[in-house]
């Protein structure tokens, strides 16, 4: 859809359902969930389509259709046999639930079936001894352990290609990669390729343990760059702390042999940088940062030396002067995102707000770029390419949300991975919860969305609000309320740049 989505557009839709769906036998009505045999919780929603602002009764109960068309009402069941009828002007139906106040039988073979399923399952995730070379692909990642949730395992944070480790072991998708003596990661298969065995009984202190060496930092223009000598390319694990503000490298299988740490004059982002041994096989560098605010790094091996190039604040702190990244989620025919009752789909919807977004920072003097401009599927990849090659300063990635009762509101959210980028996401969070039934779902930190963890530049995604709930669907269909929430964003925005500003020194007195 363009971005020019209509509210009528929605109410077309709603339209075209309730004819083929049509079950019900009262005017336009239709029960899209809720007619049921059997309940075992007193406690029984049914909720449906109708004429947008239809008025109706469940039960003796006023309801009133959304201007989405859709509508939906919570009953009280009694237990055994509950007639639920459905009466406006042009008639009545109805249909009968069963409340059952015994628990649900499970039949043997219904039991046989459920352990058959947890057994292939434990079957997938148990992991078998393996010797293996594997080399990191481009965009791979290190997992925590061998969890998983929505979003994949916890991930560790993000690897250059071309890094050898060796898998002891491996379930259906992960292989469990040794970074040092001690420590274990954990690394899906589908990103590292098979390099030859590894023998088990070699020493792994003697074959795999290099040595650091000497290193330096210096302004390299945009960044200051930081170049540890390392005499091989390994795995390492990094994290950015806030007061103080510094980043913290452990690189693994790497014994500390760095005597020399060269500090060039002129640096921006770095105020110096340390070494230490945490284990004989782990060496820590702790770089230091001179800066308040983040605006992110990158890391890659060339050769053995491993970069670490820490962006500079940029000058004059002010919109104008910078690049924002937008990213619409979802898009194309494979990604609608979540779709509420009425037939809104979230990719719409996200799209549209970019739109909205982008005018609103534009403006305001902002260079926005977008990663979706249209109804395309895009990988997380190449939205993540499309922001570090237009140089973005920020990124926000827009989406809503689902999940719940469809007759609760939840409310709005952002999320954050890294600790620098929570001012960020709380800013947004606090302007958007000045709206008009706009509830609070919360901020959520360490979140592991593959975007959020890229750590080239400041991400921050904001779930405007529950499409799977009626009421919020409704808001989300307006176009006016998509505005205003978009209008936040953009104060949130704002007002963390003008923080940033004044914490880098650079308001005027
Ligand atoms: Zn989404």
């Amino acid at each position: 859809m363009k971005r020019s989505f209509s509210f009528l557009a929605a109410v077309a839709m709603v339209a075209a359902a309730s004819v083929s769906a049509s079950a019900f036998n009262v005017g336009n009505i239709v029960v899209k969930r809720g007619i049921v045999d059997t309940v075992y919780k007193a406690k029984h929603q049914v909720v449906g389509l109708a004429d947008p602002g239809a008025e109706f009764t469940v039960n003796g109960n006023k309801v009133k259709a959304y201007k989405t068309g859709t509508w939906g009402i919570e009953l009280q069941l009694q237990p055994g046999d509950n007639l639920i009828e459905i009466k406006d002007k042009s008639g009545r139906d109805s249909f009968k639930v069963y409340y059952s106040t015994t628990p649900k039988t499970v039949t043997p073979e219904q039991q046989e079936a459920a352990k058959a399923r947890a057994a292939a399952e434990a079957e997938k995730a148990k992991f078998y001894p393996t010797s293996l070379n594997v080399e990191t692909k481009k965009y791979a990642y290190l997992n925590y352990g061998a969890g998983t949730d929505r979003l994949g395992g916890a991930k560790i944070n993000y690897l250059p290609e071309g890094i050898q480790m060796y898998a002891d072991a491996e379930n259906e998708n992960l292989y469990r990669v040794k970074l040092s003596q001690n420590r274990y990661a954990y690394i899906p298969k589908s990103q590292v390729e098979i390099k030859g065995k590894y023998s088990p009984d070699s020493d792994f202190m003697q074959d795999n343990v290099v040595l650091s060496g000497s290193s330096s930092v210096y302004n390299a223009g945009e960044y200051d760059r930081v170049s540890i000598g390392v005499g091989g390319k390994k795995p390492y694990i990094v994290k950015e702390y806030t007061d103080p503000h510094k980043i913290v490298v452990d690189l693994y299988g790497v014994q500390c042999n760095s005597n020399w740490l060269t500090h060039k004059s002129g640096l921006k982002s770095v105020d110096h940088i340390d070494v230490e041994s945490i284990d004989s096989d782990i060496t820590r560098y702790t770089i230091y940062l001179k800066t308040k605010s983040s605006w992110g790094f990158s890391m890659d091996y060339s050769g053995n030396n491993l970069n670490i190039d820490i962006k500079h604040v940029p000058d004059q702190l002010y919109l104008k002067n910078l690049t924002i990244g937008i990213d619409a989620g979802h898009g194309g025919p494979q990604s609608n995102g979540a779709v509420g009752l009425s037939g809104l789909k979230e990719k719409d919807m996200t799209l549209d707000m970019a739109y909205t977004l982008k005018s609103i920072l534009e403006k305001q003097g902002a260079k926005v770029v977008l990663s979706r401009d249209s109804d395309v599927g895009m990988t997380i990849r190449e939205r993540q390419d499309k922001f570090i090659e237009n140089k973005c300063d920020i990124v926000l990635s827009i989406h809503c949300n689902a999940g719940g009762s469809p007759l609760s509101m939840l409310g709005t959210s952002t999320y954050y991975r890294y600790d620098p980028y929570k001012p960020l996401a709380e800013d947004i969070l606090g302007y958007l919860l000045q709206m008009k039934d706009v509830k609070n779902f919360g901020m959520v930190g360490n979140f592991n969305f593959s975007l959020s963890a890229i750590t080239d530049f400041p991400c921050v995604l904001v779930e405007t609000l529950f499409i799977s709930s009626l009421r919020e669907e409704e808001m989300l269909a307006d176009p006016a309320i998509r505005r205003a929430m978009m209008e936040n964003v953009a104060k949130g925005l704002t007002d963390y740049i003008s923080e940033c500003r004044v914490k880098e020194g650079q308001a005027k007195k």
